[in-house]
């Protein structure tokens, strides 16, 4: 069966599938784009995705969703969460600290970021069944390297909603070095170092790469920060614009603000190109029209906080890497924001006036590699695909709290994996019983300042002094990056083993069930909704021709005139039900009481 692989995007997913011996990116159905956006829209009873749901960003803000990638695996009370719904149209609420979602629906109203996510995953397996004509299950997913483990794990669970079955998990710059690697084919060992800035977040990787193994060396990142952050920077700016033209603060207002925002997005991308752009938004706030001027220079100097943010993290993962700067032969360009011309200066200088790489798709490198692992790890024969080796590896420390509530590096940032760790834990006091292992990620000293993943209890340990009562802890973390714990009591081996436990933000087993019950009830949904459209739009153009054909016809008057009645009351009918399409059996109805007439 042909496998996939899909990057999951902030604002953008592309999908690609490697057959016939080469990688094929393939464009949506819809636009004929390669690129889809990563939106969702409620709209009319329909559930867009997409181009179609990207269109309703203005006139439907409340209920079009967008950047959910910046939601998945966080909590509600997450700095950037609460910083970035400030700025969104759309609402999110606080269901036990996870993030929700309230939208106008008739089939559920509220979603987890993991139920859009996989909306938009599923349009991406729906883009490759139409293009390679039969169903497609088995994919591989890009996720930034610097997501943690809960947003691994989430992004896993979209895809297991949306039907797929996620064979692996690809870090986005490893499968850019992919791509990249096998562009190039050189049998000297390079080092490469990939720069990849998309929509939402920014990745830094150092891979060494040899014919076709890729040998990663050291991740760095941010997964809170890209294009939409420069776009943010953008409308903070021109609302304080507005505010001095016009002495009114459009900050709460919804609507002005998602019309801002697509001005932003235009404005931002023209500026790459010119040094100075004129901005002119129609009626953004009642009558008042928005007019203003932004020069190439101020919006560098607007966004410089996340330049120079950029620019650390690259000298803090080459230092990681042991790699010197004068040793990286080649600087690899993916996503989108690469194309900021402040970007590509600064990375010229800071490597001493490299000619920067650019010779893969920003836009579709990263589905490119993916669709070659996803191959790679399916059934697929073929010579391309020999000889392919990967190793990734984490972005951050997994360690188990101290009981002095340190962190106990148990596995060090920048480990290959797939990787294990047995790691043996004693009791602190006498006849201690039971033990709590409380697991965290991240590189502070104290695991209060990390982010904490998951915790479970191992009882059952026999009565022993203080130190003498031992339970052996295995750390495991799986080719897609994500982590399993267990602990076994170590004198009597009782207690068998104890998986952690999915931590507070995270769905469950019984949740995933329910939202791959529901992704499948809107398939029906949608597929219905499609039937009675067709069905809406074949009365309406029937009782349009039925009228012509009278106005031709030799009828009686009192023949035209019941005719003429149905029609207009039949298209008057279908007026009223504009915003969704009526049943099937009403329709079927109208049109064979016409049709009877008529006869
Ligand atoms: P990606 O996630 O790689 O699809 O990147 C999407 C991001 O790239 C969005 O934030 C876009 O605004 C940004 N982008 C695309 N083209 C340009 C451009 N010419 N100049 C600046 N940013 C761009």
């Amino acid at each position: 069966m042909t496998a996939i692989g899909i990057d999951l995007g902030t604002t953008n997913s592309c999908v690609a599938v490697f057959r016939n011996g080469k990688v094929e990116v393939i464009a949506n159905d819809l636009q004929g784009n390669r690129v889809t956006p990563s939106y969702v829209s409620f709209t009319r009873g329909e559930r867009l995705v997409g181009e179609a749901a990207k269109g309703e960003l203005t006139e439907n803000c409340e209920n079009t969703l967008y950047q959910i990638k910046r939601l998945i695996g966080r909590t509600y009370d997450d700095p950037s969460v609460q910083a970035d719904m400030k700025l969104w149209g759309f609402t999110v609420i606080n269901d036990d600290n996870k993030p929700k979602i309230p939208v106008n629906s008739s089939l559920g109203n509220i979603f987890c970021p993991e139920q859009i996510s996989a909306m938009v995953l599923e349009e991406m397996k729906k883009t490759a069944e139409v293009f390679l004509a039969e169903t497609v299950t088995d994919a591989v997913i890009t996720i930034p390297a610097y997501f943690n483990d809960a947003q691994r794990k989430a992004t896993h669970d979209a895809g297991v909603i949306a039907g797929l079955n996620v064979i692996g998990m690809i870090n986005e710059p490893t499968a850019a070095a992919v791509a990249y690697g096998l562009d190039t084919e050189s049998e000297n060992e390079r080092n490469v170092l990939i720069f990849d800035l998309g929509g939402g977040t920014f990745d830094v990787t150092i891979v060494k790469i040899k014919g076709r193994k890729f040998d990663v060396i050291a991740t760095g990142g941010d997964t809170h920060l890209g294009g939409e952050d420069f776009n943010n920077k953008l409308m903070e700016y021109f609302v304080s614009v507005f505010k001095q033209q016009h002495g009114a603060d459009i900050s709460d207002n919804k609507t002005a603000l998602n019309r801002l925002r697509v001005e932003c997005e235009e404005v931002k991308r023209k500026l790459s190109t010119s040094d100075r752009i004129k901005v002119q938004v129609y009626a953004l706030q009642g009558e008042r029209d928005f007019g203003s001027e932004i020069s190439r220079a101020k919006f560098e100097d607007l966004n410089r906080i996340f330049f120079d943010k950029v620019l650390d993290t690259v000298k803090n993962t080459l230092s990681d890497s042991g790699i010197k700067k004068e040793n990286i032969d080649d600087v690899v360009l993916v996503g989108g924001s690469t194309r900021i011309p402040k970007i590509r200066k600064m990375l010229e200088k800071y490597f001493d006036n490299m000619n920067l790489k650019r010779t893969i798709n920003p836009d579709e490198a990263v589905a490119y590699g993916a669709a070659l692992y996803a191959s790679s790890l399916g059934s697929v024969e073929d010579p391309a695909l020999k000889e392919f080796a990967l190793e990734d590896v984490i972005p951050l420390s997994i360690g188990i709290e101290n009981h002095d509530g340190t962190m106990g590096f148990d596995i060090p940032r920048n480990t290959k994996i797939p990787t294990k760790l047995w790691h043996t834990r004693h009791t602190i006091v006498d006849n201690q019983k039971e033990m709590l292992l409380e697991i965290f990620e991240g590189e502070r000293t104290l695991t209060k300042d990390n982010h904490f993943l998951g915790e479970f209890t191992i009882s059952g340990i026999p009565p022993a002094p203080r130190k003498k009562g031992r339970v052996k802890v295995l750390l495991e973390i799986n080719a897609c990056g994500i982590l399993h714990v267990r602990a076994i009591e170590k004198i009597t081996g009782n207690s068998s083993e104890i998986t952690i436990a999915r931590d507070k933000g995270r769905l469950s087993e019984s949740e995933i069930k329910r939202m791959i019950q529901e992704a499948e009830e809107y398939r029906k949904r949608d597929q219905e909704l499609k039937q009675r459209s067709g069905a809406r739009n074949e009365l309406e153009d029937y009782a349009y021709s039925v009228k012509e054909e009278v106005r031709q016809k030799n009828h009686t008057e009192p023949q035209r005139e019941s005719i003429m009645s149905k029609v207009t009351e039949i298209l008057q009918w279908l007026d009223i039900n504009q915003t969704e399409p009526p049943e099937m059996s009403e329709l079927e109805a109208k049109k064979g009481e016409l049709e009877k007439l008529v006869k």
